[in-house]
């Protein structure tokens, strides 16, 4: 069983390649973004929830802490999770860290597609066409990447220190990009 956080900012294409890592390998794709969009559809925090995915604001740690760790841990019991979103500050790191150990699993490797913001505000423009998504206009892109540089990518650092991550440039198309990123899971599942 193998456990992957894919890591990376606004754009980089975890969702895209999140979904064909948990096809493959017969993953749990537990995407935060997407829970959080199903929860601000429907749910008792929908409103809460609305407005900081509509102004590019994190959730509350305590409240999406809650939410992911719900799901994980019925999931870390019976699949290899791939986390896409997830985690995002030190604390929903630790965490969720804190989650693998209680359950006995391998902690995740972290898979990091780095992507400059400029072609990721580009993929996030087209997007945004058919996404339907609320946050995926300019001015909110913007304000997803300062989060993103004020909260998130302190983490790779956290996750450095312990020899855990994988860094992958998330620049080619969909297809080369995913191929790269099978030859390391095959060499972490050839390792284990
Ligand atoms: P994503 O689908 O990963 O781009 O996330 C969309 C939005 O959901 C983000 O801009 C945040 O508002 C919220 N969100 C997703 N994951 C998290 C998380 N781990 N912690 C806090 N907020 C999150």
């Amino acid at each position: 069983m193998i456990n992957l956080i894919i890591f990376g900012p606004p754009g980089a294409g975890k969702g895209t390649q999140a979904k064909l890592i948990a096809e493959k390998y017969q993953l749990y794709h537990l995407s935060s973004g997407e829970i959080l969009r199903q929860e601000a559809a429907s749910g008792p925090y929908q409103e809460k929830i609305s407005s900081y995915l509509a102004s590019g604001q994190l959730v509350p740690d305590d409240l999406i802490i809650e939410m992911v760790e719900k799901i994980a841990d019925i999931q870390l019991s019976t699949l290899g999770t791939i986390f896409d979103g997830y985690p995002r500050t030190l604390d929903q790191a630790k965490s969720l860290d804190r989650l693998f150990s209680q359950k006995e699993v391998s902690p995740a490797t972290v898979i990091n597609l780095f992507l400059n913001e400029a072609e990721a505000t580009e993929r996030i423009l087209l997007r945004g066409q058919h996404s339907g998504r609320t946050d995926d206009n300019l001015s909110i892109i913007k304000e997803r990447f300062r989060v993103y540089h004020q909260e998130t990518d302190s983490l790779l650092k956290y996750y450095q220190e312990q020899n855990r991550v994988i860094d992958i440039d998330g620049s080619p198309d969909i297809i080369t990009v995913n191929a790269t990123i099978n030859e390391i899971i095959d060499k972490l599942l050839e390792r284990k």
